[in-house]
């Protein structure tokens, strides 16, 4: 673990294992934080920021480090793709075509940021006397960060540079089950100048370094991404002491496919949008509703391109679709893939294990499920997909908004009007039109309703990482 600019191993000194999913095999083994490490690692982020070295460095000045940060990834692609592959499965063309550019963007994206986060000044009418009014925007402080599995560089990198662009302090948790991308950045970090103990990482599991992280009275604000279960949890206790929380939870989204759309285009789209990353992807269109008059046409099509899509090895270049992150997560969606069968949906393709000792699931396809099956209703988190007929397009936005979840949705048509009215009276955070899972720096994102609080990147995704402060001055009587 990083604290303060030093290596370390967990108080007690255990420790956990790092498996290749590809293989099962164990190839490293990371500390598993304990509540008196996250201590430690909370008291260096706090000196830290109380220092003013960072949070009140020249705002060029943190940007141009910041911005060496994202060189010091560029510079460092291959041998973090590959990490990303061994620790998570996928393929490391995916990694270094997805994962490592998102990653290097978000922080050159950022560092712009420092020296653009502004107040205002208010016209306030007061009492007839004069006043000079304005309010500033403050780095929240120490923030401690969460984050998954599915994009571990991806996901620690768009909270880290968002972060460290408001002149916050940072204490992060990767997941215990893919730990080595988020070390490896911070290190990087550090040659790019990052003052020490301006961002500390303590690995660990979540009900232990994440929990205690959570806990912490040293921590101003929780910035989570995961389950919406753990989210609940994790509002449940930062509101003993009320911190700041923002959350990127899950989500059960939607891809719809209007008999006018390029109907290859779309089914090629609706195939990526559920079974890129083997499906582990938060904002998965793990939901697919299509025009009555072209249903099978358009299931046929994404079936057949699903089957172009080659389950492998993360390292063979051919492999489009790595393993599952473990065998616990292998195991979940085998079991929804059972309930799938059980509940009487029609298996289009796929519903068993890949060959070979590695967590491979064949992408799914199940078609006409009862709108309360599992396997509509909830997040598998998998390569798993349900496809429905609808007829017209007030009857497909009630069932695409029956859901509690409200993160993505996309839209496949050639006519603009329907599109855009579409777009408006979906409940999620980001819809797609003619594409899927586009993704800028500068385009927020988050969820609706169980989907999360608050959005990343972009403008918000920086101001959420501070607070805003009024100061008024009396200036005659
Ligand atoms: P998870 O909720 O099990 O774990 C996420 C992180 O929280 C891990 O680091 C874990 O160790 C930690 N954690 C677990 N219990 C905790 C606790 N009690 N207190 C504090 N921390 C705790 O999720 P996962 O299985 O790692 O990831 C998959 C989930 O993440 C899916 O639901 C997916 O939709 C979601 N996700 C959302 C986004 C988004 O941007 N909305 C992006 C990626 C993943």
């Amino acid at each position: 673990m990083l604290i303060g600019g030093d290596w370390e191993e967990a108080a007690d000194g255990r420790t956990i294992d790092v498996e290749d999913p590809a293989t099962g095999q164990i190839f490293a083994n990371v500390p598993a934080g304990t509540a008196e490490d996250v201590d430690r690692a909370v008291k260096r982020a706090r000196a830290a920021f109380e220092s003013a070295a960072w949070s009140r460095m020249r705002p060029l000045d943190r940007g141009r480090i910041i911005e060496t940060i994202a060189r010091k990834i560029e510079e460092n692609a291959q041998e973090l793709a590959l990490l990303e592959s061994y620790d998570n499965g996928k393929a490391v063309h995916h990694a270094l075509t997805v994962d490592v550019p998102a990653a290097v963007d978000i922080f050159r994206y950022m560092a712009g940021w420092t020296s653009k986060i502004h107040g205002q000044v208010n016209p306030i009418s007061g009492d007839g006397r004069q006043y000079h009014s304005y309010s500033v925007r403050e780095p929240i402080g120490v923030v401690g960060q969460i984050v998954p599995w599915n994009y571990p560089l991806a996901m620690a990198a768009w909270k880290i540079a968002s972060a460290l662009a408001a002149g916050c302090t940072i204490v992060l948790k990767p997941s215990e089950v893919t730990p080595l991308t988020a070390l490896r950045l911070a290190e990087l970090a550090l040659e790019a100048g990052l003052p020490e103990g301006v961002l500390n990482i303590v690995t660990g599991y979540g009900h232990e370094a994440g929990q205690a992280l959570v806990e912490h009275p040293g921590i101003d604000k929780i910035a989570f991404t995961g389950s919406t279960r753990v989210g609940k949890q994790i509002v449940q206790t930062a509101a003993r002491d009320l911190k700041r929380v923002t959350l990127e939870l899950g989500g059960k989204s939607p891809s719809l496919i209007f008999a006018d759309a390029d109907l290859e285009k779309a089914s090629l789209g609706a195939a990526l949008a559920i079974f890129f990353n083997s499906g582990q992807v938060c904002l998965a269109a793990s939901r697919l509703y299509v025009e009555r008059s072209v249903f099978d046409r358009v299931v046929d099509g994404v079936a057949q391109a699903a089957r172009q899509f080659k389950l492998g090895h993360g390292r063979d270049p051919d492999t489009m679709l790595g393993p599952l992150v473990s065998r616990t997560q292998q195991g979940r969606v085998l079991d929804y893939i059972e309930q799938g069968r059980a509940s009487g949906a029609e298996l289009v393709m796929g519903g068993k294990a890949g060959a070979g000792d590695g967590y491979f699931v064949e992408p799914t396809i199940f078609a006409n499920p009862s709108a309360d099956a599992p396997i509509v209703r909830e997040e598998i988190f998998g390569p798993v997909l349900v496809a429905t007929p609808f007829d017209d397009v007030d009857e497909v936005i009630r069932t695409a908004n029956d859901t509690r979840y409200g993160l993505a949705a996309n839209i496949w048509t050639r006519d603009f009007s329907r599109a855009h009215l579409t777009a408006r009276r979906l409940q999620a955070g980001t819809v797609w039109i003619n594409t899927h899972g586009m993704n800028d720096p500068s385009a927020p994102f988050g969820g609706v309703k169980e989907s999360g609080w608050g959005r990343e990147v972009g403008e918000e995704g920086v101001l959420n990482y501070t607070e805003t402060k009024t100061i008024t001055a009396l200036l005659s009587d």
